[in-house]
């Protein structure tokens, strides 16, 4: 039996059973059933189902938020703000079965024409920082390209998954289609990711995890995305608008705590505006409140899990350069107050390694080059920022740094219609936008000899 927590009280709010490898194959056989009819579905009756399906989203948006937020410990206003994007998600996708287009080639004899075609059964494995969000980016596209799907969430966090295959068969997607896996990763992720009747695994999740399912995919070249960890720069140039950079910089390394892949949980400060910046940016991280998850102007809730907290605390030794920290509760719950290291080196372990917790690592650059070693010098690219006001540079820093998706003047990563992934050992592939389609279909190339 899997025991589901509540991280801000450490209460149980569900007792639910956990899933063999016996039940993940269950899973895979149904959804290779529905495989053939969901696949020769008229493209325009999958667009209607996906709609209702987005409709039904919408108006279980509260429900899904109240239940992602007691199980995740993330504040009510962030999964109220996720769970609006998972229906978005859905809403996107919903529109692409009718525009899964192919191309007609010019060659001599005859007529030659592309399809794409959808892969067959999907496994996806997803973490337990953005359980239901992420679960989304993946079920969309790949339901609208006529997959069908066995989904697993993480042990931690799977009280939103099980909702939404409920509200996707209430929706009228055919049974078989969707498909949820409740269990642990070494067994039941493993075997989907081994599964030789599955055609692709799409996962998200640590780098290290990452590695495993590629290999266990392996064995049947099966097609596989990742998207994987991150230790991303956020760069202030002395140039830029600083009260902006100091404002924003908590949300890029607080947000949901710090458990976030796109934390830019190094932030990059040109020498001659370092004094500036840390007292502007001590006021900000002082000022977020942390506290009940439920209470609606709540900016931050608690980490995961004790063992998480442990992890987190270990990057915060007794010796460690503490700017300033935040305040956070004491008593029940996995509690940790935003913390901020300065200066730190590119070298120290807080700057290498991805903390997944409310800890920022402050380092000094010189110049625009330097910027842009610092913030390469990593096996990670997945996301970032560059704050100034000089326009060229924001431009050429973007393009020079070695990462999947960078933002200007901003701390904001993801958005429904745009394409997102990492570089180097952040992932492979990319979701959203139109690109993630590309992962979902294989191209079929037909010649027809006149
Ligand atoms: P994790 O890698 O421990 O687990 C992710 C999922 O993989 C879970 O469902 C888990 O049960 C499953 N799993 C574990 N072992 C497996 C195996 N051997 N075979 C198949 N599946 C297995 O990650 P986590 O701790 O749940 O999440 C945190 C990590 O996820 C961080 O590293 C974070 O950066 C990363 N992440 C990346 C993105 C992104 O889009 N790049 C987004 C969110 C989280």
């Amino acid at each position: 039996m899997l025991e589901v927590i509540n991280p801000a009280t450490e209460e149980v709010i569900e007792t639910m059973g956990s899933a063999t490898v016996e039940d993940a194959d269950e899973a895979v056989s149904r959804a290779k059933a529905a495989f053939p009819k969901w696949k020769s579905i008229e493209p325009a009756d999958r667009v209607k189902m996906l709609r209702r399906l987005a409709e039904a989203l919408d108006s279980e948006r509260e429900n899904l938020a109240r239940l992602e937020s007691r199980n995740t410990g993330k504040p009510i206003s962030e999964a109220l703000g996720e769970m609006g994007m998972v229906a978005e998600t859905f809403h996107y996708y919903a529109g692409m079965p009718e525009r899964v287009l192919g191309d007609t080639i010019p060659v001599s004899g005859g007529i030659d024409m592309t399809f794409r075609e959808p892969l067959g059964v999907v496994a996806l494995i997803v973490p337990w920082n953005f359980p239901l969000t992420i679960a989304s980016w993946k079920m969309a596209p790949a339901l609208a390209a006529g997959n069908t799907i066995v989904l697993k969430p993480a042990e931690l966090t799977p009280l939103t998954a099980a909702r939404f295959e409920r509200i996707a068969k209430e929706a009228g997607i055919p049974e078989g289609v969707v498909n949820v896996v409740v269990g642990p990763g070494s067994s039941v992720g493993q075997r989907l990711a081994e599964h030789p009747d599955v055609a692709k695994v799409a996962f998200t999740g640590s780098t290290d995890v990452g590695r495993r399912v590629m290999e266990a995919a392996s064995g049947t070249i099966k097609r596989v995305t990742l998207e994987l960890g991150g230790k991303s720069a956020n760069i202030v140039f002395a140039d830029a608008d600083l009260e902006r950079a100091a404002a924003s910089a908590p949300s890029g390394f607080l947000g949901n705590a710090g458990q976030d892949c796109c934390a830019r949980s190094r932030i990059l400060v040109q020498k001659t505006a370092m004094d500036d910046f840390m007292s502007l940016l001590e006021t900000a991280v002082k000022n977020v409140r942390v506290g009940n998850p439920a209470d609606s102007d709540t900016e931050m809730g608690p980490l995961i899990s004790a063992s998480h907290r442990e992890k987190v605390a270990s990057f915060v030794p007794d010796d460690a350069p503490v700017a300033f920290r935040g305040d956070a509760p004491g008593g029940s719950g996995f509690w940790f107050a935003p913390t901020v290291l300065a200066p730190v080196s590119n070298d120290d372990h807080a700057a290498r390694e991805e903390i997944f917790g409310p800890v920022a690592a402050v380092i000094p650059f010189e110049d625009e080059a330097d910027a842009v070693r610092l913030a390469n010098d990593t096996i990670y690219g997945l996301s970032g920022s560059v704050w100034t006001r000089d326009g060229a540079k924001a431009l050429r820093v973007a393009r020079a740094v070695d990462t999947g998706v960078i933002s200007i003047n901003s701390n904001t990563s993801v958005r429904v219609a745009t394409p997102f992934g990492g570089f180097k050992q952040s992932g492979v592939g990319r979701e959203l936008g139109p690109h993630a389609l590309d992962h979902y279909t294989e191209v079929k190339n037909v010649y027809f000899a006149l």
